[in-house]
């Protein structure tokens, strides 16, 4: 991860952030180099499913994407945009051409003694990026540590963990809208932020961000950690350091530390992280599940909602570790769906044991307690089209 030589700005200005046009000569490009025909995918989903894509488009640069997706659009080839690959549930065949960002560096846009505005390149891995702005001294994205994936997919669904989601300290987005080949600069009131949603999961398959920027603060005294176990194990950190209040960096590696212990690692056992979304249910019917189910958990929204843990909904299903093999929850998060598949020594899981699996558990769910579970990763179809 390096930071792009510029000149710092004592203001910012919105052309300086999003030129909108990056100069290309279509006559010099040739998509054929950069593609992967019959391109295999196993390696490329943290699910490891089996599938197969026609065409495989690793971007290295910016200005590759407006010829390349004009080549594609004049090929009548449809485009599908794959990043890290942590939050989607792909075919076993994908017609289309798949774009692959790995475009990289950050730029300084504004800096005084108190913060930062930085630019990021959408194919930067997002676990270093919060590491490299901590290390730093910039403060902001120290709670969204670990969370697998590249920085340009982050927005799609605002990613959130332990208090903070994305739009906590975004502040602007350059994407290139697919069908109509044009540029756009978004600023964070236009993305329709909302709990792991946004115009970009709204619109998918429309847009391929390619840049996003970030507010960050100096003040190591300002922490997020009033979620759960954070506090505690931060503070120990600290007081082990001799300090008695926990720093940016304290609550980073307990983030770090309680993710690894309670998380799957995709690379030894292929999961997609959380697989259902929190419901949101009104009080009312809150308050009969408490009376049912004292134990159930739950954390108010507004006046009248009530977000209801999917895990422990699961887990007090008596689903946890269950499910239909090679597809079960896991052992320790009941809410992760873990592919089994290299333990039954099979053939690579696909698109439907997912399914039978996800379908087993939402309709447990509202068997037992009357509430639908949504999924939350971006299910794709062989022509990209989604299915929310
Ligand atoms: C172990 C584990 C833990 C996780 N923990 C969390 C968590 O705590 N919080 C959380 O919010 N998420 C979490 N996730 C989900 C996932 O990591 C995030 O959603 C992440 O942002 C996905 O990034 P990606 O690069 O892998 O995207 P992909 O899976 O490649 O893509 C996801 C969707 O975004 C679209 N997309 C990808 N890149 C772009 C782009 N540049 N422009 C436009 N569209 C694009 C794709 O077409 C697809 O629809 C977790 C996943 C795993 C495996």
């Amino acid at each position: 991860m390096s930071i792009i030589p510029q000149t710092h700005k004592s203001q910012v200005n919105s052309q300086d952030i999003c030129p909108t046009t990056v100069n290309t000569k279509i006559g010099a490009f040739n998509l054929d180099d950069i593609s992967i025909l019959h391109a295999d995918l196993i390696d490329y989903n943290s699910m490891h499913l089996a599938c197969q894509a026609d065409r495989l488009i690793v971007l290295k640069d910016e200005s590759e994407i407006e010829p390349a997706v004009a080549e594609l659009n004049q090929l009548d080839v449809p485009i599908f945009v794959l990043s890290g690959g942590s939050n989607v549930i792909l075919p076993k065949t994908i017609n289309a051409g798949v774009l692959h960002p790995n475009y990289k560096g950050i730029e300084i846009l504004f800096e005084d003694k108190d913060s930062v505005i930085i630019e990021v390149m959408g194919g930067e891995n997002w676990h270093e990026l919060v590491v490299f702005t901590v290390n730093q001294g910039w403060y902001g994205l120290e709670n969204l540590a670990l969370i697998p994936g590249l920085v340009g997919a982050s927005p799609v669904q605002n990613i959130g963990a332990y208090g903070v989601q994305l739009e906590d300290c975004m502040t602007h987005l350059k994407a290139f809208h697919l069908p109509t080949q044009t540029w756009h600069k978004f600023d964070k009131t236009e993305c329709q932020f909302r709990y792991r949603d946004s115009k970009f999961k709204q619109e998918a398959g429309q847009w391929l961000i390619t840049r996003v920027g970030f507010k960050l603060h100096k003040d190591d005294s300002q922490v997020n950690a009033n979620y759960g176990d954070v506090a505690t194990l931060a503070l120990s950190k600290a007081k082990a350091n001799n300090r008695s209040e926990a720093s940016p960096v304290d609550v980073m590696q307990a983030i770090i530390e309680i993710r690894q212990s309670k998380l799957p690692d995709p690379k030894l056992l292929p999961n997609c992280g959380s697989f259902f979304k929190n419901p949101t249910i009104n009080n009312d019917k809150f308050t009969k599940l408490k009376s049912q189910y004292p134990n159930i958990v739950g954390y108010p929204v507004t006046n009248d909602e009530t977000k209801v843990a999917a895990g422990w909904l699961i887990e007090n299903a008596g689903l946890k570790g269950k499910g239909i093999a090679p597809i079960l929850t896991h052992a320790k998060q009941a809410l992760v769906l873990v592919n089994h598949t290299d333990s039954y020594n099979s053939t690579p899981a696909s698109q439907q044991d997912i399914l039978a699996t996800q379908q087993l558990i939402q309709k447990t769910i509202q068997d037992k307690f009357g509430i639908d579970l949504e999924r939350e990763p971006v299910w794709v179809n062989n022509k990209t089209n989604y299915n929310n």
